[in-house]
């Protein structure tokens, strides 16, 4: 049996099926609460686990808090922190998907406000393989909208948000696709269910802009600076047209669950060659070694955690 995955809950480390809330928090009826996927990808050569930009996480985590007026008594670097503490006492070796979460905390009924609440925040370390079941996906435009800016801010990580990317992706799986794209309001294209979304034209890059209702990703803002930086190629961010999806020589979704992960369908019509396109695989070789400290040049985007049995003593 592998061990218990660990959290930080409360001030302390501790098995995470003891890391429990109550019935009456207000998160739990509300969606009032902020999460935030970070992922530790483990260095065999090394033995360590590489945590992939995790200030940049926790930046846009206290983003959402601030958002959700939340009074959170930690900062970036101590989030960091607790999160290289916690993946070291885990004693983990392999890869992790790190699970951030802060809430409203306090035991009510019927209050729908966000002040005078308790906040409360928490942090899981699990062991984490593939998001997606396959390597270049089948993928359904979804008949469900983005949503807006106006509606619950998509550029937080809101936990009640996600019951609109949840719809999306239940519907796409059970009519047996991989993953849904989601339109905006205006019927532009806006991301994945949990991903950032990218085509390549005729050797340029397109990926949406922050105001058509995504999330800023930090797969996406590092995949834009692999592609300018390493592959020289130019990246706009501008309104793409659905059509355009289709007649895209490559299409790609980003994510730190999903990564890098070529599309070949949508909406029953071949992408491309329907398989992992030429900058694509280019993007995606680069991205996994950068993403375990493999890269000199980047490894300032990862922090590293050793696992406790292999510490020195
Ligand atoms: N869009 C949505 C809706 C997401 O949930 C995610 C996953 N966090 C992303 C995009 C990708 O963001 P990141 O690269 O920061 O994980």
């Amino acid at each position: 049996m592998p061990p218990t995955p660990l959290a930080y809950f409360g001030g302390k480390f501790l098995p995470v099926t003891e890391a429990k809330v109550g019935l009456m928090t207000h998160a739990l009826h509300y969606g009032t609460a902020v999460f935030e996927g970070i992922r530790g990808n483990w260095n065999e050569d090394e033995a360590k686990v590489f945590i992939f930009r995790p200030r940049e996480h926790y930046v846009r985590f206290l983003d959402g808090a601030k958002i959700l007026r939340m009074n959170l008594p930690v900062t970036a670097d101590d989030l960091t922190r607790l999160t290289v503490e916690l993946v070291e006492r885990g004693d983990y070796k392999g890869d992790l998907y790190i699970r951030p979460l802060a809430f409203k905390s306090s035991q009510l009924v019927a209050n729908l406000k966000l002040h005078e609440i308790d906040d409360d925040f928490g942090i899981i370390a699990v062991p984490f393989g593939a998001y997606l079941d396959s390597s270049v996906l089948r993928c359904v435009t979804s008949s469900w909208r983005r949503m807006s800016e106006t509606m619950i801010p998509p550029r937080v990580k809101i936990s009640g948000l996600y019951v609109n990317s949840i719809l999306a992706k239940t519907d796409a799986v059970l009519a047996g696709f991989d993953e849904a794209i989601l339109l905006n309001e205006e019927g532009f294209v806006s991301e994945g269910s949990g991903e950032n979304l990218f085509i390549v034209k005729n050797g340029e890059i397109i990926t949406p802009p922050l105001y058509n209702g995504i999330l800023p990703g930090i797969t996406r803002d590092t995949a834009i600076e692999l592609a300018r930086r390493e592959l020289g190629l130019t990246v706009t961010e501008r309104s793409i047209g659905r059509a355009e999806l289709y007649l895209a020589d490559e299409l790609f979704l980003t994510g730190t669950a999903a990564h890098i992960t070529p599309v070949g369908e949508l909406d029953v019509r071949k992408i491309g060659s329907g398989g992992v396109g030429p900058v694509s695989k280019q993007l995606q070789d680069l991205y996994f070694n950068v993403i375990r400290g493999k890269v000199p040049k980047y490894r300032h985007w990862c922090v590293t955690a050793v696992p406790a049995a292999l510490a020195p003593k």
